[in-house]
C-alpha cells in the first residue's frame, strides 16, 4: 500500500535519499520479521495469518521501535541468508543459537532453552544411539537436526521442507525416524496414537533460541534484549507460551 512507482532514474535517486534519510528510529513503515512458519508453537498458520510464540516476541520489539510488524514466510534454510540480504530486521524461528550461524549475525539474549528430540513408531522405539545408525532418518532441511545426523552420526539424513513434511515420510514408511527439535515434536505426535518420542535421554542436544539481527547494530540488540528481559521478568514471556502452546493444539485438534 505504501509502495511508490518510481517512474525516472532521478526519482529513484531521490527515493533512496529518502530511505537512506529515514534509516533512524524514527522512520516510517513497519519492522520486518522473517521466519518460516511451520514450526508450531513459534510459528505457525492460523488461516493466512503466521501466529506464534516468536511472532509476538518480536510484535513486542516493533512496539518498542514505536512501528508495526510485518511478518515474512520463507523456506528454513533462507531465513539467515535473507536477514542477511537485508530483507528483514529480524529473524526469529525457533532459531538456535550455534557458533556457525555467530560468525554471520548477531543473536539476542536466549528466549528458551530447548533440544532436539527423535520420533519413532511406537513399536519400533529407537532411542537414538547405535540403533539408529544407518537407518533412514528425516529432518527439516538447514536445521541443527540436520547438522546432528552429519556430524554426530556422520550420516546423510533425508532432508524435507518442514517437521510436518518429514513426519508423513514416516508414516508412509519412506524413512525410519524423524529428528526434530521438541516442540514441534509433541505436535506432530498429538493425536498419533502409533508414534511417539522415543528418544533416551530425551534430549538429543541442548539448545537455546534467539532472536537474530545483521551483524553490527548495538543499539536495536539492546532493545531487543530490553524487551526480551521485560517479557521474562512480567510473566508475559510464560503468557505468550502457554497461549501459543494451546493454539497450535487446538489446530492439531480440529484436523
Ligand atoms: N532450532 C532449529 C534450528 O535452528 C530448527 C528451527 C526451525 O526449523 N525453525 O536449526
Amino acid at each position: 500500500m505504501n509502495k511508490t512507482t518510481v517512474k525516472s532514474p532521478m526519482l529513484a535517486a531521490l527515493a533512496a535519499a529518502t530511505l537512506i534519510s529515514g534509516c533512524g528510529k524514527s522512520d516510517s513503515g513497519a519492522v520486518r520479521m522473517i521466519t518460516e512458519a511451520t514450526f508450531p508453537p513459534y510459528e505457525f498458520r492460523e488461516g493466512t495469518e503466521v501466529v506464534g510464540i516468536d511472532v509476538e516476541i518480536c510484535k513486542a520489539i516493533a512496539a518498542e521501535l514505536g512501528k508495526p510488524l510485518a511478518v515474512e514466510d520463507v523456506e528454513f534454510d533462507s531465513v539467515l541468508p535473507s536477514l542477511i540480504a537485508g530483507k528483514a530486521e529480524l529473524a526469529a524461528a525457533g532459531i538456535t543459537v550455534n557458533e556457525d550461524r555467530k560468525k554471520m549475525v548477531d543473536f539476542s539474549d536466549p528466549y528458551v532453552e530447548t533440544g532436539i528430540v527423535l520420533i519413532s513408531a511406537k513399536s519400533v522405539a529407537y532411542k537414538g544411539g547405535d540403533d539408529i545408525k544407518g537407518k533412514r532418518i528425516g529432518v527439516q532441511n538447514g536445521t541443527t537436526s540436520a547438522d546432528y545426523v552429519v556430524e554426530k552420526l556422520q550420516q546423510e539424513p533425508e532432508r524435507f521442507d518442514s517437521p510436518a513434511s518429514a513426519f508423513a515420510a514416516l508414516k508412509a514408511g519412506k524413512i525410519d525416524l524423524v529428528i526434530a527439535d521438541v516442540d514441534p515434536a509433541e505436535n506432530l505426535i498429538k493425536g498419533e496414537p502409533d508414534y511417539a518420542i522415543t528418544s533416551e535421554p530425551r534430549f538429543l542436544t541442548s539448545e537455546c533460541y534467539a532472536i537474530a539481527i545483521k551483524k553490527g547494530q548495538p543499539e536495536l540488540l539492546a532493545t531487543i534484549n530490553k524487551v526480551i528481559a521485560e517479557l521474562k521478568e512480567s510473566g508475559k514471556l510464560d503468557a505468550i507460551f502457554a497461549e501459543f502452546k494451546a493454539k497450535a493444539d487446538a489446530l492439531v485438534d480440529a484436523d
